[in-house]
């Protein structure tokens, strides 16, 4: 099969050619496949928008889909090469940012897997959010070259034309084929692009031309907006992604032979966070141009769209100013009026309307307004929607608000990245649950001694091969005998990488006075922080410097080392995930919306040391408190501390476990290591700031961790707390998560 391809393409046999070229032959025997898959009918249809979708790595994915995967895999073997060699020879896409972009990429999965006609609609960025490379103890900021003439995109015979202020752009329409597990047959994730981008606008790293709006709109995703010329571009990107769409769908709609007028019925729309929210005055203003009068069209978009709300953080609640749209997008802004002038006439409060006082356009409002759902991603965060931040809009419409708890697809998170765990369940309980993951739940049943041991001999597997491609790809050695704890997520103060890095800094002080673990201790981080966000950075260079403090101490290096993996992606997730030891979950209670790091980690039996947070809460109900270590104040007791201001770092900073620690970062070693303004800009921010209350839970989490170590060397009742995490996860898969958003929201069947 794959030789044939090999043969028809490079003239030679399989073990004739480069890894290279077999990922080639491997990629177009697949997109050959997937044109005979196919296309998911629904006489409704879903669009999924959202400016991120984190896809990964497609190749593995696609052959176990396609159920080519076996086949494949035989036929590499024979000719003495490995799926991991062409795996390694795919580029990753750099179509995504964090947790919000995987989960859009799990959902396309879900979506294409249970039968539904659903398309993700997005942007192809050129560089995507940036490529991160280490250098003196920091982040440096690289373009991420993922795009080759060969790729998984398919250029569709379909272009739009995006009015902007001042020029007029073109949008051309990209799309790579979704299919679902299992024969499903296939959907799509579809990309507009612009014409005449113009690549050599970048210079320095990531640094470009934002005013050249004609040929720079799909460069990067986030450019930098720590200006007013980075926000502005931000307000154009969003609006030609939205444009592009909204006459996509309506082209469509049209094309299935339905009328403007019909566009909620044989329609749904998900808006993924806010950044697609002007989808909303755009099909308004659309279906304006097609002969709807204003009123009714306001009511069938409302009818159509549906918002997921993705942060608490109120910052990250966007709010554009109205002059950012005059200039920007001058067309919908008698709309954008219109529409707030509408609902200020139903509910004049001044905590409703789009467009405040000073002038600033709310997203989140707009869509709450003129949308017909809105939900959170974990019960915990729904709920606090609801009691504080948009409580407002919860008590003018209750029916509106709905929970729907994030998951993970576990053909990627489980099947694909760990297929010895995936063996290892199979024989147990048959392989019903890749379809119905609550039949996890029966793996409860198999915690005999022989199996526990299996899955200890399961974890060292996964363990070794993690410690082979840190040898191979960064020349570093893991010790496989020690615990891997494991903390991978985008890089912010909230989720509190600094607090563990404050416990590293303790164990290391412990080993210095004598008082060596029972065991030797790796901690593996992987983030990246936002290119503008300063003091995300200095945490990055703080646990660069730590982690040279360690290397160089010959007493401490043999028990304690710290691995920072640079540009962490889908990619080295994969690696990861299924190595933990220990879920490093340790957000400031009522600040993380949901996660999925931690449903990939507890599937893949790594065990959750975490904070009574987001979907943490969900997880210690599931696998009971004896499985699961938890610590530190709970929300209503943070949001409390914030509400009364009553939260002093100094208070605790003054005390004497705590001290020294925070003082560590300015002593002589990390100041040989590091940048002593970055340093200190982090001593300074831990001892008079401390926003996200580090040093509140801190004691806590040291004699947690403590115990959670010791718990460990009881090695059956540890794996004893792996399988019941791995039993537990079901609920977890995003193909249940979908199942809701069906059920309760899209009505596509
Ligand atoms: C799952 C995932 C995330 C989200 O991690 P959280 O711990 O939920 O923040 C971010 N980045 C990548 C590459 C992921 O795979």
């Amino acid at each position: 099969m794959l030789n044939e391809m090999t043969m028809e393409r490079f003239g030679k046999p399989v073990a004739g050619c480069t890894d290279e070229e077999l990922y080639l032959a491997a990629l177009a025997l697949c997109k050959q496949r997937m044109a005979d898959v196919p296309y998911i009918e629904g006489e409704r249809r879903l669009y999924y928008l959202s400016a991120e979708f984190l896809v990964g790595k497609l190749l593995t994915n696609s052959l176990l889909s396609l159920g080519l995967y076996g086949e494949v895999q035989a036929e590499l073997r024979a000719a003495g090469r490995s799926m991991a060699a062409l795996e390694d020879a795919e580029p990753e896409p750099s179509l995504g940012n964090g947790g919000l972009g995987r989960l859009a990429a799990c959902f396309l999965d879900s979506i294409a897997t249970l039968g539904l006609a659903g398309d993700g609609v997005g942007l192809c960025y050129r560089y995507g959010l940036f490529r991160q490379a280490f250098a003196q103890n920091k982040q440096w900021e690289k373009p991420d070259e993922w795009l080759r003439p060969q790729s998984w995109l398919d250029r569709e015979d379909v272009s739009f034309t995006v009015p902007l202020g001042g020029v007029t752009v073109e949008g051309e329409l990209y799309s790579i084929g979704v299919p679902g597990y299992g024969g499903a047959g296939k959907n799509r994730l579809r990309l507009f692009r612009l014409k005449g981008e113009d690549e050599t606008l970048v210079h320095d790293g990531i640094r470009f031309d934002k005013t050249d709006i004609a040929h720079n709109l799909t460069l990067f995703l986030y450019p930098d907006d720590s200006d007013r010329q980075g926000r502005l571009l931000r307000v154009y990107q969003q609006y030609f992604m939205v444009s592009c769409a909204a006459q996509l769908i309506l082209k469509e709609l049209a094309e299935r032979g339905h009328a403007p007028r019909e566009l909620a019925k044989y329609t749904a729309i998900q808006i993924n966070d806010t950044h697609p929210s002007l989808v909303i005055p755009e099909l308004v203003r659309l279906l304006g141009e097609q002969g709807v009068p204003f009123d009714e069209a306001a009511d069938i978009v409302a009818d159509t769209c549906a918002y997921t709300n993705h942060t608490i953080l109120a910052e990250a609640l966007e709010k554009w100013p109205m002059d950012f749209l005059e200039t920007a997008v001058p067309h919908l802004v008698p709309v954008i009026r219109a529409l707030d002038e509408r609902a200020k006439r139903r509910f004049p409060g001044k905590d409703l309307a789009i467009i405040d006082g000073t002038g600033l356009v709310h997203m989140a409002r707009m869509d709450m307004h003129y949308g017909h759902s809105v939900n959170g991603v974990a019960a915990l965060h729904t709920e606090i929607l609801k009691a504080s931040e948009l409580r407002p809009f919860y008590e003018i419409y209750p029916e509106k608000f709905n929970n729907k708890t994030n998951g993970i697809t576990f053909r990627r998170w489980l099947t694909a990245c760990n297929p010895a765990l995936d063996a290892f369940i199979t024989r147990r309980i048959g392989d019903g649950w890749r379809s119905d993951a609550a039949q996890l739940a029966r793996l409860a049943a198999c915690a005999d001694d022989a199996s526990l041991d299996e899955l200890l001999a399961i974890k060292q597997g996964a363990k070794r091969a993690l410690a082979d491609y840190m040898q191979r790809v960064y020349d570093i050695t893991l010790n496989t005998d020690s615990i891997f704890d494991i903390q991978i997520k985008r890089l912010h103060e909230y989720k509190r990488q600094q607090m563990n890095l404050l416990y590293i800094i303790w164990k290391y002080r412990e080993i210095k006075a004598g008082r060596l673990p029972r065991r030797p201790l790796t901690f593996l981080f992987g983030a990246k922080a936002a290119p503008a966000y300063i003091l995300a950075k200095d945490i990055i260079h703080a646990l660069l410097c730590l982690s040279q403090v360690l290397r160089e101490d010959e007493q401490a290096a043999p028990w304690l080392q710290l691995v920072f993996v640079e540009n962490y992606n889908v990619t080295k997730a994969e690696k990861l995930v299924p190595a933990a030891d220990v879920s490093e979950q340790i957000s400031l209670a009522s600040k993380e919306a949901s996660g999925t790091g931690n449903m990939k980690l507890m599937l893949n039996g790594a065990v959750t040391l975490g904070t009574l947070d987001g979907a943490n809460v969900e997880i210690a109900e599931r696998v009971g408190e004896g499985n699961i270590y938890l610590f530190g104040k709970k929300s209503d007791e943070v949001m409390r501390l914030y509400s009364e201001q009553a939260y002093h770092c100094a208070d605790y900073y003054a005390k004497p476990q705590i001290e020294p620690l925070v003082d560590f970062l300015l002593s002589k070693p990390m100041l040989r290591a590091g940048d002593a303004e970055c340093l200190g800009r982090l001593y300074q921010d831990l001892t008079h700031k401390d926003w996200f209350m580090t040093l509140l839970d801190l004691e806590d989490y040291i004699a947690v961790k403590e115990r959670l170590f010791a718990d460990y060397e009881d090695r059956r009742a540890w794996a004893g707390k792996m399988l019941a995490n791995i039993a537990g996860a079901g609920f977890f898969s995003s193909d249940r998560t979908i199942a809701e958003y069906e059920r309760d929201i899209w009505r596509l069947r």
